[in-house]
């Protein structure tokens, strides 16, 4: 992870990575045929993405026997469903964080914790609220 040096486009999300702000650069290689060498193709996250992404990617690939027993308990829709709401809640942590300089911050910030708790509501039925969201 290092500090974004100029503008960079999110691979997860539709916001820019700002400079100054941290960011996550992955190398993919891209093996290439026998006519055209092989590449590196880089991509670019907000630490959050990457974790989202990641998190995606595992969601994916369930050889997790962790991962299986939660999703034994939802049907399909519900782990999407599940899913959804836990982008929505690190897309708004990712907002309250950004809040430091915004002049009506604790209003905003108040809004923004009520989305969360309507989410927590929403996801609790469907694998319940994740312990990490209650620290
Ligand atoms: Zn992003």
């Amino acid at each position: 992870m290092t500090w974004c040096n100029r503008i960079a486009k999110c691979e997860w999300c539709p916001e820019n990575i700002n400079a100054g702000e941290p960011l996550v650069t992955v190398f993919f290689w891209n093996k290439g045929s026998p006519e055209h060498k092989g590449f590196n193709v880089k991509k670019y996250y907000h630490p959050d993405c990457w974790v989202a992404q990641g998190l995606d990617y595992l969601k994916r690939n369930p050889y997790s026997p962790y991962i299986r027993k939660v999703k034994m308990e939802l049907t399909p829709e519900q782990a999407e469903h599940r899913y959804v709401l836990l982008r929505r809640k690190a897309a708004i942590d990712q907002r309250i964080r950004k809040l430091a300089d915004v002049p009506n911050r604790i209003m905003v910030e108040a809004r923004l914790k009520e989305h969360i708790t309507e989410i927590m509501l929403e996801i609790a039925p469907i694998g319940g609220i994740p312990k990490k969201w209650l620290e």
